[in-house]
């Protein structure tokens, strides 16, 4: 997986020093900043970041001759400051059990694979998990969460196509809370094309897990598909309020030049970074370490 993802890694950083390799050397000046300001943007780091990174320049080396290895320096010392902030596992603390982990995020960005991931995960720290097909209206996805519950030997509670996810979830915290199941995922529907009733089940979801449990969810993951650059930032806007996200996910990293979207989703939402998706098998689902992750980036 460490070479997939600096093979992703590897290609964000490609970009980058290409759109910095753009920008003519001469002296610092307004011109400049601007244009390595453009590069970084373009290099997904996200507005504020480049806006932090050429201030930065501007305050300390204006009028100087800055080479592209300087600059990738500073670039890789802002972006393990944004993700240092940022990083943090997912943890069962939740005491009593189940900690309960609800996942959102739109069809298609990793949502199933990366609920089976972290199933995976807890199974290895020894915790029991069980998993609820909370996007009902999706026969596909309550399949294929079965599928990766029987190849985890984990309970997947579903119910028939269509039926109430809120009421589906609420059953599936009473029997993990009767059973002493450690963790509980919920999977959720993604469908973004109607936002008031998304924004109304994942409300009902919510409220209902509150009967049951006054914590619950302890967490609220968003998962995010790194290759769609901006449309993952806008997502992040979209789930905040829909969903009151405590959390990011970001997979496919392994396969995209848009590895720098993770710094600027971070940077923007302030939200935690739970991990990061390199790959479609169980164990491709990291913790990460921002020093490295900041100099494969930046190269
Ligand atoms: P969902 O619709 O959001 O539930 O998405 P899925 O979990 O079905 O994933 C959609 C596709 O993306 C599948 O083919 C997955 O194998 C693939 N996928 C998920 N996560 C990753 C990842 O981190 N890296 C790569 N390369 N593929 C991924």
């Amino acid at each position: 997986w460490l070479k997939r993802l600096r093979a992703g890694l590897g290609a964000t950083s490609d970009k980058l020093s290409g759109n910095l390799a753009m920008i003519e050397r001469r002296p610092l000046d307004d011109d400049m900043l601007e244009e390595i300001e453009d590069a970084l943007i373009a290099s997904d780091l996200g507005p504020a970041v480049a806006g932090r990174i050429t201030a930065k320049l501007a305050a300390d080396r204006f009028g100087d001759r800055v080479s592209e290895g300087e600059l990738r320096e500073l670039v890789a010392a802002e972006v393990e400051r944004v993700l240092m902030r940022a990083e943090e596992p997912l943890e069962v603390t939740a005491f009593p059990r189940p900690h309960t982990i609800l996942v959102v995020g739109v069809n298609g960005s990793g949502k199933t694979t990366t609920i089976a991931k972290l199933a995976h995960l807890f199974q290895e720290q020894d915790y029991n998990v069980m998993l609820a097909a909370g996007d009902t209206f999706r026969a596909a996805a309550v399949e294929q969460l079965q599928v990766w519950g029987d190849r985890l030997n984990v309970p997947v509670i579903s119910t028939n196509v269509g039926g109430d996810a809120a009421s589906l979830a609420f059953d599936a915290l009473t029997k993990a809370w009767e059973l002493g199941t450690d963790v509980l995922i919920i999977d959720t529907a993604g469908r973004l094309q109607n936002k008031q009733g998304l924004m109304d089940e994942l409300a009902k979801i919510k409220r209902v897990l509150k009967r049951r449990m006054e914590a619950a969810p302890h967490d609220t993951v968003l998962v995010l598909d790194a290759t769609t650059g901006q449309n993952a930032l806008s997502q992040i806007d979209t789930f905040k309020e829909v969903a009151g996200v405590t959390g990011l996910v970001m997979t496919k990293l392994d396969g995209t030049a848009r590895g720098g979207v993770l710094v600027a989703a971070s940077d923007r939402s302030g939200l935690k970074l739970h991990a990061i998706g390199v790959g479609e098998k169980l164990g491709d689902l990291r913790p990460f370490d921002p020093r490295s992750f900041a100099r494969a980036l930046a190269g």
